[in-house]
């Protein structure tokens, strides 16, 4: 059944005259151009009946390695409600007031049709090479062929280059949002959703369930593990409460402690003085675990470069010893990072 609860309201969906796309490329700030018949196109939205840029499907909110997982059933993609369908154009539109930028919408558009303009995100509308066709059994299933057929395709997926003023500004509209909001989990889900894993977050009010999440990679290899979710100060209660998760996922659900990859998401990096770098080494030096830490502006960083990541190498475990994932970050987007140093935290501890 397609996802829009009012979909008997819409009528068409957009379709290229020709669905013979060789090639997919976008660059920052701009929509994706589409190689078809010999010329390029520019992308634009193509009325999804069932619109990614809006709503996962339960298969990736939920986790096959951790069936028994009570899971946050919130389908929405936005983190903040910014999207929605607007019925009169059949279109999504984007609320630039609400928005916060992650990009997450943009991101998971099987065409590129999302992108960043200025300060804000916009969609681009169905281009003139399109061609408006009335839902049907035959133009419905047509259309998500094409779909299929747009996701085979290999291509750099970049909509959003990071400047300072940009995490700024994102940093300040998350930092709204209080521990008792349920935004910065959903975000963070959602964020390693985008890197290609299914990742379940604990269902809200759950009292019971330890861990903030549990994700596994649809990469191969699979790699599975823990997340533990802390935008405050307090990142020293993270790298204890990694521990608990993991030995409940140990002991209980059936995932070996060596084969946990686990991940610490904070809003930013803590300094060497607030102790939780330390406690991270001393957990690897005598239980032999690396916890991997990573920032959310990291892991942004890595949605809007459209980066693999695997999590199982551990590439993302910092300790006492080496505070920076820039290194690492800089490898997955291969290029530098126009980031300040210690900028907010996301890279390395700010000054
Ligand atoms: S923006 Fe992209 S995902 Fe959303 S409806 Fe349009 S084409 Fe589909
Ligand atoms: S960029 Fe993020 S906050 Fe803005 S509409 Fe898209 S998903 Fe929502």
């Amino acid at each position: 059944m397609p996802l829009l609860t009012k979909s008997q309201k819409r009528t068409t969906i957009s379709a290229l005259r020709s669905s013979d796309v060789r090639a997919v490329d976008q660059k920052y700030n701009e929509p994706a151009r589409l190689w078809c018949n010999e010329e390029w196109v520019t992308a634009g939205c193509l009325r999804c009946t069932d619109p990614r840029c809006m709503k996962f499907i339960d298969a990736e909110i939920n986790c096959r390695h951790s069936p028994d997982f009570s899971y946050e059933r919130d389908l929405n993609v936005c983190p903040v409600g910014a999207i929605k369908w607007n019925f009169d154009k059949e279109l999504p539109e984007i609320d630039n007031h609400s928005c916060i930028g992650c990009g997450l919408c943009a991101a998971r558009c099987p065409i590129g049709a999302i992108y960043r303009s200025g300060n804000h995100m916009e969609i681009a509308e169905p281009s003139s090479d399109y061609t408006d066709i009335p839902i049907n059994h035959v133009n419905l299933e047509a259309h998500k062929m094409f779909i299929r057929e747009l996701d085979k395709i290999h291509w750099n997926h970049q909509f959003q280059k990071e400047t300072d003023g940009i995490m700024e500004r994102i940093y300040q509209d998350i930092s709204q949002f209080d521990g008792r909001s349920m935004v910065p989990n959903i975000l963070v889900r959602n964020l390693i959703i985008a890197l290609n894993h299914e990742c379940a977050k604990s269902r809200t009010g759950d009292v019971y369930t330890r861990m903030d999440a549990v994700y596994s990679s649809n990469l191969k290899p699979t790699c599975k593990g823990v997340v533990e979710i802390e935008f405050g100060r307090d990142t020293l209660e993270a790298s204890r409460g990694i521990l608990d998760d993991i030995a409940v996922m140990h002991s209980r659900n059936n995932l070996d402690k060596n084969d946990n990859a686990a991940l610490v998401v904070c809003l930013s990096f803590p300094n060497k003085r607030q102790g939780y770098f330390q406690v991270i080494k001393d957990i690897n030096r005598v239980l032999g675990l690396k916890i991997q830490t990573i920032s959310l502006g990291a892991l942004l960083l890595l949605v809007w470069n459209g980066a693999q990541v695997n999590f199982l190498s551990r590439e993302f475990y910092v300790d006492f010893d080496n505070l920076s994932i820039r290194g690492i970050t800089e490898f997955r987007l291969n290029r530098r990072i126009n980031l300040s140093d210690g900028k907010l935290g996301i890279l390395e501890p700010e000054k």
